[in-house]
Formats: C-alpha cells, sequence, structure tokens
C-alpha cells in the first residue's frame, strides 16, 4: 500500500470542493475527487491534472451523497484501489432556496460595485424558500453527509490517522436560533442522540410547511433550511468525536466565498475558501476533534 496520504471530497467538481482537491494534491496527498455527474466529474480531474502537470495524483468516482447506494459502490471502490482512507471531507451541499437563474446571470456583472451588506440583502430578496427545496437541503447537507460517512467509517478506521472534516457555515451557528430551547437541544451534546437529531429535522419541514418556522424560533432572516441542515451537521460532527475518539471529526466555514452557491457575491477567492477546508483536514494527530473552526481558528459553536 502507499505510503501517501488518500483524501476524498465530495461535491468536487466545481468550486471550493474543486480547489480544495487541488490544493491537496499540490501537497502530495493522493486525492479522490467525488461529483455526482461523471462528465462534470472527469473533466474537474483533467483539468487538475493538466494544471499540475502530470504530478497530480488524483482518481475520480462517481458519487451522489443523497444515494446511500451509490455512496456504497464508491466504499467498494475506495476499499479495493486503496484498502483504506485517511481523510473524508463532506464538501457538497446546496443552498436549499430557489433562485430565477436570469437574475442570477444579470447580476454577475454588478456584484463588484455592492458592498457586503447589498449582496446579502440581494440573495435574500431574491431567493425563495419552497417546501421542496427546504426538503431537498435535508437531505443533501445534513443526511448526505451521513451517507457518505457511514459508507466510509470502516475504511476511515483502517487509517493510522482517520479524519472527518465537515464543510459547514457560519449560517449553522447556534445564535441564528430565535428559541433558547432548540439551542440547547441543538448543543447537548451529552445527551443528543441522532435519532432526536433527525426528529429535530422532520419538526423543523412541518414547521415549515405550517409556516411556524418563526413562530418556533427556527432561524430566520433568509436560508432556514440551510441554517437548520447546518446546524445538524454540527451537531453530527459532534456526536461522531464523541463515538469515534481515535478519529479527528471536525466541522468549518470557508468563509463567505464567490462560487455558484453564494452567486459568486462573496468575498473570498476559491483559492482562499480552500485554505480553512485543507487547513482542518492536514491538522496534527493530536489536534482537537469534535470542533468548529472559522478563519480564525477554533471557534464556539
Ligand atoms: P458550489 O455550488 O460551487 O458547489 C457545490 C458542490 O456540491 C458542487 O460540486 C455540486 O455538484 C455538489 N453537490 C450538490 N448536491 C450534490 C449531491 N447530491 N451529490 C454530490 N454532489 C453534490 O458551492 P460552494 O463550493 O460554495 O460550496 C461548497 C460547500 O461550502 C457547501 O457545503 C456550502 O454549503 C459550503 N459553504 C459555502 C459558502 C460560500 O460562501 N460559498 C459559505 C459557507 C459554506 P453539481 O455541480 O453537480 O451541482
Amino acid at each position: 500500500p502507499s505510503s501517501k496520504r488518500i483524501a476524498l471530497v465530495t461535491g468536487g467538481n466545481k468550486g471550493v470542493g474543486l480547489e480544495t482537491c487541488r490544493q491537496l494534491a499540490s501537497k502530495g496527498i493522493r486525492v479522490v475527487l467525488t461529483a455526482r455527474n461523471e462528465a462534470r466529474g472527469l473533466e474537474a480531474v483533467d483539468g487538475i491534472r493538466r494544471a499540475g502537470g502530470g504530478a497530480a495524483d488524483v482518481f475520480f468516482h462517481q458519487l451522489d451523497v443523497t444515494d446511500p447506494s451509490s455512496a456504497a459502490r464508491l466504499a467498494e471502490f475506495v476499499r479495493d484501489q486503496f484498502g483504506r482512507l485517511d481523510i473524508l471531507i463532506n464538501n457538497a451541499g446546496i443552498s436549499g432556496v430557489d433562485r430565477d437563474p436570469v437574475l442570477v446571470a444579470a447580476i454577475k456583472d454588478q456584484v463588484d460595485g455592492m458592498d457586503v451588506n447589498q449582496r446579502v440583502e440581494w440573495m435574500r430578496e431574491n431567493s425563495k424558500e419552497t417546501y421542496d427545496e427546504a426538503k431537498q437541503c435535508m437531505r443533501t447537507n445534513y443526511y448526505g453527509a451521513k451517507f457518505v460517512t457511514e459508507a466510509l467509517l470502516p475504511l476511515l478506521q483502517l487509517s493510522s490517522s482517520g479524519r472527518i472534516v465537515n464543510v459547514s457555515s457560519g449560517f449553522g451557528l447556534l445564535r441564528n436560533f430565535n428559541s433558547e430551547e432548540l439551542r440547547k437541544e441543538f448543543d447537548d451534546i451529552e445527551n443528543l442522540t441522532e435519532k432526536r437529531l433527525e426528529e429535530l429535522l422532520d419538526l423543523f419541514l412541518e414547521d415549515f410547511k405550517a409556516n411556524l418556522v418563526e413562530a418556533h424560533g427556527w432561524p430566520t432572516g433568509g436560508s432556514s433550511a440551510y441554517k437548520v441542515a447546518k446546524a445538524a451537521l454540527n451537531a453530527y460532527t459532534r456526536i461522531l468525536a464523541k463515538k469515534y475518539p481515535t478519529l479527528r471529526i471536525n466541522c468549518l466555514t470557508p468563509g463567505y466565498v464567490k462560487s455558484d452557491m453564494s452567486m459568486h457575491m462573496g468575498v473570498l477567492t476559491l483559492e482562499e475558501g480552500a485554505r480553512n477546508p485543507v487547513k482542518v483536514a492536514l491538522l496534527p494527530d493530536d489536534g482537537p476533534t469534535g470542533a468548529y473552526f472559522d478563519l480564525n481558528g477554533q471557534a464556539s459553536f
């Protein structure tokens, strides 16, 4: 078996995920770039190889994070090819809102003239929250990370230095909840179980349908489902870290990054946005686990 570390990234075909693959490969790490769409994924791998002058050690495998059978096929591939996995980066995510593609295309040229507050305000005004998007957001941003993690955990446990890095968001911080009770539940890692966490996600979706998001103290101000899904991803990170003390399992925000998800309104380049995921993935073996990292380092949930 190779002495190189092996990292796997979900949603690796573009944005922060692609740039994370590129940076890891440039540090001599073997990378498995995954994408739900095979053509887009293969093109991304080609791009990294061309830019790396043939030195980049990058493999491709298809993965739709919302499909457990796709995750199972991926795990089989990794097991057969490499026999273990050292680093899993759960990066794939969606915004959970509906946007008019015509408006999105039109705003691209004006972004540079807008300050951050104007950008955030434009985003909020032009992002429609729908029940279907909210549901898909839970399925991708929380359950997706969970399906992939569960499929790959046996291979991470075969590593002498197994890590899981969950790409979360400042939107998932508990200060975004208006209900003290909900904040406590998401923060009560001594007692919180995956089952309870998932009951809470179901409750959110019921409240969304019944128009009770604000009344029941869920996050408001746009992107409610995204905020709840990322809060759940953070809580899941802490639950897993407790359950698997020999692994290092952490979550982070990449910062506000120019990507398709942010409609290119972010303030960081992709190169800057991938730094935190890469940094957390490569923390020393005796580093923290069950922690959240913002751009200044470890921070509270
Ligand atoms: P992009 O929209 O540029 O990229 C998202 C990636 O996720 C794409 O590769 C997309 O694939 C993939 N993806 C979506 N759904 C699935 C799925 N079901 N299975 C597999 N892959 C999927 O967004 P970013 O690069 O900005 O986002 C990366 C991560 O960073 C996300 O988790 C996001 O929440 C987080 N983040 C981003 C911030 C920002 O400012 N941009 C701020 C805070 C957090 P496809 O091309 O096929 O759609």
